[in-house]
């Protein structure tokens, strides 16, 4: 623990949060401005994706674990759902249901203003950490080092000086920005234009619904569309749809209906047709995942830190950015053990967070790219990676070791090229050929699997 030393962390979202758990080990005082008032469990102006379906991958909860112990039992406590993956839960990809086996995996189904209202209260009982209402305007250095940040309050904008300033701000980070005022460089940025659209419905949930399963959920098939539904605290369906390049589902309930009558199982129109719907649906607009190259810049102002959305901001579907940004909370923890002080905390930490992003914005570009209509590089490589991944797919219908090790792969427990184990791909390639898994999408087009499972190894 570094005494007498201050950081501020901008932004309570989950990101924030986390990176504020972590910084209460080494730092004395940890502030954290959040533009938004923050109460209780309830969806902020600040977070609008709250209001959609937010599944938390098994890597993020294991690390929250570390980080908040009794987590998952918490959650569960506050009523939110936990199942074994395959087993209380119903997967759907390429229009056919993954075999239910044992994978090891806990999911946690429950809202995202729960999950943070939880996560929120356990960062704030660490030692050192306080929350306070402001937004952060700007930073006060120069190229070489952030002193101070200004934000704005009650009482105008003011600078707080700080030994280090952790930007949590979420995809709209104007980091780039002040970064460019200050003299530094900016990072570059990729993108991918997905045009996504999300509309979402909380139900009533009756006993016995979904033979007692606790969620279904599809990736999106060749159509572009997919969705989701999960049981959560209150003993509601919270009901996801998507769908890609344009397609967005309406908000209207005979709309709304019609649209989950269109994916791949029947399971999320049944609820939707069958139970008491307790609001409105609601849109929300995703038009590309952006990811800031913030590990490539040749130099970084002391000082300066940024992670979470604001680093990359993943196309939802695939469900990585909690779990993202908890692997960068633990990197900033590496970084912070091998030195607090030290001068290049911001590169090493670039470095280590630039790598984690690395894994999922490849699973997650060569499921985007495997759309025809999203631009963007196909090399031969990806060709080659989708057809391998159209194969574990249909694999993942009939064996159980396949569905293993690829769900636990998607949820970032496992490296991509477990799929490439001799034993496991002997399976994907006897079992994955068309020709020996009935699989078609639900409007009985030919089937291309979407779910993010490239088998490049990683760099
Ligand atoms: C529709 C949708 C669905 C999603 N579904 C999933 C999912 O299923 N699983 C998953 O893991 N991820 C999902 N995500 C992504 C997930 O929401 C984020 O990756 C995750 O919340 C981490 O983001 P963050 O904390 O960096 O940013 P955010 O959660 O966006 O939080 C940023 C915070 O910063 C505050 N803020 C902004 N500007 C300022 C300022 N100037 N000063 C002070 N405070 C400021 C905001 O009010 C907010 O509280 C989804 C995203 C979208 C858009």
């Amino acid at each position: 623990m570094s005494e007498g030393r201050h950081a501020v962390v901008l932004g309570a979202g989950i990101a924030g949060l986390l990176a504020a758990r972590v910084l209460s080990d080494y730092f004395s005082q940890v502030t954290i401005f959040e533009r938004d008032s923050v109460e209780g469990a309830e969806v902020r102006r600040g977070v609008p994706q709250a209001r959609h379906l937010h599944g938390l991958l098994d890597r993020g909860r294991t690390i929250i674990e570390q980080l908040y112990p009794g987590f998952t039992s918490e959650m569960a406590s506050c009523g939110a759902t936990t199942a074994e993956a395959l087993i209380g839960t119903r997967w759907y990809v390429g229009g056919l249901r993954v075999v239910p086996t044992s994978t090891g995996l806990t999911s946690v189904m429950a809202t995202r203003p729960l999950l943070e209202s939880v996560l929120r209260q356990r960062t704030l009982a660490a030692p050192g950490v306080r929350l306070c209402e402001g937004a952060a305007r700007g930073l006060i250095g120069d190229a070489d080092r952030v002193r101070a940040v200004s934000v704005s309050g009650e009482y105008g904008a003011q600078a707080h000086a700080t030994d280090l300033v952790v930007d949590a701000t979420g995809r709209g980070s104007r980091a780039p920005v002040w970064l460019t005022a200050l003299g530094a460089q900016a990072p570059a940025e990729d993108r991918l234009e997905v045009d996504l659209g999300y509309a979402s419905r909380m139900f009533r949930r009756t006993p016995g619904q979904l033979g007692g399963h606790s969620s279904v959920i599809i990736s999106t098939g060749a159509n572009g569309r997919g969705g989701g539904a999960i049981r959560v605290e209150g003993d509601r369906w919270h009901v996801t749809l998507a769908g890609m390049l344009g397609d967005h589902p309406p908000t209207d309930p005979i709309g709304f209906a019609a649209f989950a009558s269109t994916i791949a199982a029947p399971d999320i129109h049944e609820i939707v047709t069958t139970s008491e719907p307790l609001d409105d649906a609601v849109p929300h607009r995703f038009r590309s995942p952006v990811r800031r190259r913030f590990e490539r810049l040749d130099a970084v102002p002391q000082g300066f830190l940024v992670l979470g959305d604001a680093f990359c901001s993943f196309n939802p579907l695939y469900a990585q950015g909690m779990a993202v940004a908890a692997q960068q909370a633990l990197a900033l923890r590496d970084c912070l053990s091998d030195g607090p002080d030290s001068a290049d905390l911001p590169a090493r930490f670039y470095s280590a967070a630039g790598k984690v992003v690395d894994v999922a914005w490849q699973l997650a570009a060569g499921a985007d790219l495997s759309h025809p209509g999203v631009l963007g590089p196909r090399t031969a490589r990806t060709r080659l990676t989708n057809a391998y991944v159209a194969r574990v797919h249909r694999a993942a219908h009939v064996d159980p070791l396949v569905a293993r090790t690829f769900m636990r792969v998607a949820n970032l427990i496992e490296p991509s090229t477990a799929l490439l184990r001799p034993r496991v791909a002997g399976r994907i390639m006897l079992r994955g050929s068309s020709s020996t898994a009935a699989v078609s999408d639900f409007d009985g087009q030919p089937s291309v699997d979407r779910t993010p499972i490239p088998i490049e190894p990683t760099r």
